[in-house]
């Protein structure tokens, strides 16, 4: 794929200061178009930019659209890291199928996010446990009311440096379990990453934050019994001494850190149970002491603690509301394979320029 790059002539201030989440962005990003007989095409990067839609472009009407989310670390060595950035572009197509957006050739994901990183890569942060946010994401243009899948889209990826997720370390949320609202079923779109999904799960997150909690943990839509996964990570538990994680059914996000999590407890000698698990049997390994550690997995957060879940009126308590050993240990192993600080056994890091 040819990339064209042409670069700011006025350059912004980087930010100083405690940085947020999503807020702040580079002086580039990457843009390609796709239209139907000629494919993907005109692959550039430009400096960063409003774009022009009309009114009836299809996304904003119907929602056909995608997005992913990775990030680059740089390390100490100065090198900059990608996480397994072929898994996002795995996914990247697995979630076009499902909402009829053409297919985008792999290497040409990884080249665009390595490309665009490269060319912002003064703008990655390096206080501890920061990061460059990357925000690849695809939109239907067609200007078309009918109900249909478009012929044309804008591939487009965005960069945000991101502050430290967790300011003064690992620390426990607590957690809402929602027994009235539903995110996904079998057979919908919950396997996807899109923003549908996203507009499903509002309600329900602004009641658990009402309520001083701060995500919503998800049950199946069909029985409102099996625990499906969080607002934006998936979920694991430790029962027994062995790790616990629902299996992929189709209405869960197929989560890369929800991946890794599960190849290195492998590697550590856990016996790992992709299964399902039912609200009942949470509430009784609790109640008997054998629900050892509760935690979400996903790319902002990597290792999510949860100290406390609620389901209807009773309130559990997990591991005294304290991080929990593996909990730790994982988050320790995964970013410090991100950022370069432990050896990286598994081959997951890919670098960005020399
Ligand atoms: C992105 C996402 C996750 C986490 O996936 P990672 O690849 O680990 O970042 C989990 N659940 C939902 C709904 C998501 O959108």
């Amino acid at each position: 794929m040819e990339i064209k790059i042409t670069r700011t002539e006025t350059p912004k201030a980087k930010p100083q200061g405690k940085l947020g989440f999503g807020k702040v962005f580079t002086d580039h990003m990457f843009i390609m178009n796709y239209e139907e007989g000629k494919g993907w095409h005109d692959a550039r990067i430009v400096p960063y930019q409003s774009i022009t839609l009309d009114p009836s472009a299809m996304v904003f009407h119907y929602g056909q659209e995608m997005f992913e989310g990775l990030k680059a670390y740089k390390g100490a060595d100065g090198k900059v890291r990608l996480f397994r950035p072929d898994m996002n572009a795995k996914r990247t197509n697995a979630t076009n199928q499902r909402l009829c957006i053409p297919q985008l050739p792999e290497e040409d994901f990884v080249e665009a996010v390595k490309a665009v990183v490269e060319v912002d890569q003064d703008w990655i942060p390096t206080e501890d446990g920061t990061s460059l946010y990357i925000r690849p994401f695809i939109i239907a243009t067609d200007e078309f009311l009918g109900v249909a899948p478009s012929k044309t889209y804008l591939f487009i990826i965005i960069l945000s440096p991101s502050g430290a997720y967790y300011e003064s370390g690992l620390a426990p949320v607590g957690i809402w379990i929602e027994d009235d609202y539903v995110r996904a079923v079998r057979g919908g779109m919950g396997f996807a990453k899109t923003g549908g999904n996203y507009a499903a799960s509002l309600a329900a997150q602004v009641k658990a934050h009402d309520d001083g909690y701060s995500q919503v943990l998800w049950l199946d839509g069909v029985e409102r019994k099996y625990i499906e996964e969080v607002g934006a990570m998936n979920i694991f538990f430790k029962i027994d001494g062995k790790i616990v994680t629902p299996m992929l059914n189709g209405s869960i996000l197929p989560g890369i850190t929800r991946n890794s999590v599960i190849e290195v407890c492998k590697s550590w000698g856990y016996e790992v149970e992709e299964r399902r698990i039912s609200v009942d049997e949470l509430i009784s390994a609790q109640k008997e002491g054998r629900l050892e550690e509760c935690f979400g997995t996903g790319t902002a957060a990597v290792i999510s603690p949860v100290g406390k879940l609620r389901y209807k009126d009773d309130v559990m308590l997990i591991n005294n509301n304290e991080i929990g050993e593996v909990s730790q240990k994982l988050y320790d192993t995964i970013t410090g394979i991100q950022w370069g600080k432990i050896e990286d056994k598994f081959g997951w890091t890919v670098n960005v320029g020399k």
